[in-house]
């Protein structure tokens, strides 16, 4: 049950060959079910062939955003959009996505998930160039260095081959260039990013539950490294030159904690993947207890995983209020632990004198646990045994995860068993790193666990700051 960290965005593209037809529900649907990727902003662009280019953008759900005519107003068979949890730049209008911008009669539209860890200096260079930015996002310094280079050479795979020279961290992206829709994955293939096809149409999306929803099929993921783009009804595909020098490093936490149990991303069915957390929780820690219980939604597959190891119970001790959107930033420690009661209700009569193993996806900051903690603890349990299946988070991302600073991470500061004794429960277990891999069924050399392991896939620029989810 986090609160503390935050991937940002997802991403949506959508190209019909018919161009009498329109996407923009499409886009929509899609964006339905990335809701989970970020819940600030959300819009959509689209590029109708005799109109142009329409878009619009809006603070808040994709509900909130688009009511109806929003969406029946961007006509055209080329379609991106995004929703948006920020980590670079704040949560303002002027930083939703997709960006739109203007050039020699023509216009680039772009949706960005992830972060460039350069963008800084990148952006002091586009500056001293005369470049004015509208936004303070990472997103914006693609668009601009795409704009500078697509307008020296006026081809778009040479132009994304020069900037991903220059862009260092992650990034999933679809893009519209003068009627033309191109997506690019990051080389190292931090994010996720796939292909499904319906009817004359391509789709790209960051989790595979967007095709899902509008049942697409699935095709492929697109690869770490790759810009594919449509042409006569079929997929092209141009890989790039550094990606050939790049080594994989998949973000962990996708499976752990961020994409939805139902996606499958780059061949690995996330459910089953927090299935077997729990298995491999259950081989660490054999706990002797009476029940099992997860910390809704994301740490009910571990529980299951758990109870069907060992034999224990699976039980709800705590219920989720499903109609709780994202709770804004609360000024005093009183709110942000009313914040973990809004949520989750504990069933006294599930929990009252059981030994319970209660299971969660990750500890970032701690708060959220010793709030949890608490609440259970009212239910009055014999004995409560607190198993994580991630890792003991040391060190922040740079990547495009807003979790919290190296000062705010509780593991980063304490040992297990401090931990332990701070949330003033029985024992305490997290996942070892050995069992994680295991878990995802990956190799061990194909993920990044840069925030386990202080170990990034990238070079860090000297003074990046990490963000923090948590800004008093
Ligand atoms: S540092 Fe952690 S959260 Fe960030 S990309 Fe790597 S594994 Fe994912």
């Amino acid at each position: 049950m986090q609160e503390e960290l935050q991937d940002k965005c997802g991403v949506v593209g959508i190209h019909c060959e018919d161009t009498s037809k329109n996407v923009s529900h499409f886009v929509y649907y899609c964006l339905y079910a990335l809701q989970h990727r970020g819940q600030e902003s959300a819009g959509i662009a689209t590029f109708n062939p005799e109109k142009g280019l329409n878009y619009y953008c809006g603070m808040g759900l994709i509900t909130d955003v688009f009511k109806g005519y929003e969406i029946d107003n961007l006509s055209g068979n080329i379609g991106i959009g995004h929703v948006r949890y920020s980590t670079t730049g704040q949560s303002l209008l002027e930083n939703s996505q997709p960006f739109v911008t203007d050039f020699d009669g023509g216009f680039i539209a772009m949706a960005h998930n992830g972060d460039i860890v350069n963008s800084s200096i990148l952006r002091e260079e586009l500056k001293d160039e005369g470049c004015e930015f509208k936004s303070n996002t990472d997103s914006e310094v693609i668009c601009y260095l795409l704009k500078k280079e697509y307008q020296n050479n006026k081809d778009i795979i040479e132009s994304i081959e020069n900037i991903s020279k220059k862009l260092v961290g992650s990034y999933g992206l679809t893009i519209i260039v003068n009627g033309e829709l191109y997506a690019v994955r990051d080389p190292a293939g931090i994010k996720p990013l796939a292909i499904a096809e319906k009817n004359d149409s391509y789709i790209v999306a960051s989790e595979s539950v967007a095709f899902d929803v509008i049942n697409a099929n699935f095709i492929r993921d697109i690869n770490p490294g790759e810009v594919v783009y449509f042409k006569n009804n079929e997929i092209n595909s141009h890989m790039l030159e550094i990606a050939k020098d790049t080594p994989l490093y998949h973000c962990m936490f996708e499976y752990v904690y961020f994409a939805r149990p139902d996606s499958i991303i780059d061949g690995i069915n996330v459910y089953q993947t927090r299935l077997n957390i729990g298995k491999q929780l259950y081989k660490q820690y054999p706990i002797d207890a009476d029940i099992i219980i997860p910390v809704p939604d994301s740490s009910i597959p571990a529980a299951i995983g758990y109870s069907r190891a060992s034999g224990i119970p699976y039980g709800e001790g705590l219920i989720k209020n499903r109609y709780v959107g994202r709770t804004f930033i609360m000024p005093t420690q009183e709110e942000r632990e009313l914040s973990v009661r809004l949520k989750l209700n504990p069933i006294k009569e599930v929990i009252k004198d059981k030994r319970i193993i209660l299971i969660d996806d990750s500890i970032v900051r701690g708060t959220t646990s010793k709030s949890l903690i608490e609440l259970v603890k009212e239910a009055e349990p014999a004995e409560i045994h607190f198993l994580v299946g991630c890792p003991p988070v040391i060190s922040p991302c740079y990547y495009g995860v807003a979790m919290a600073t190296k000062n705010e991470l509780i593991a980063a500061n304490y040992n297990v068993e401090e931990i332990r004794q701070q949330l003033d429960i029985d024992s305490l277990g997290y996942i070892s790193l050995e069992s994680l891999v295991k878990a995802i069924e990956m190799p061990y050399e194909d993920l990044c666990l840069g925030c386990l392991t202080e170990c990034y896939p990238t070079e860090l620029p000297k003074n990046i700051e990490a963000q923090s989810y948590y800004k008093p």
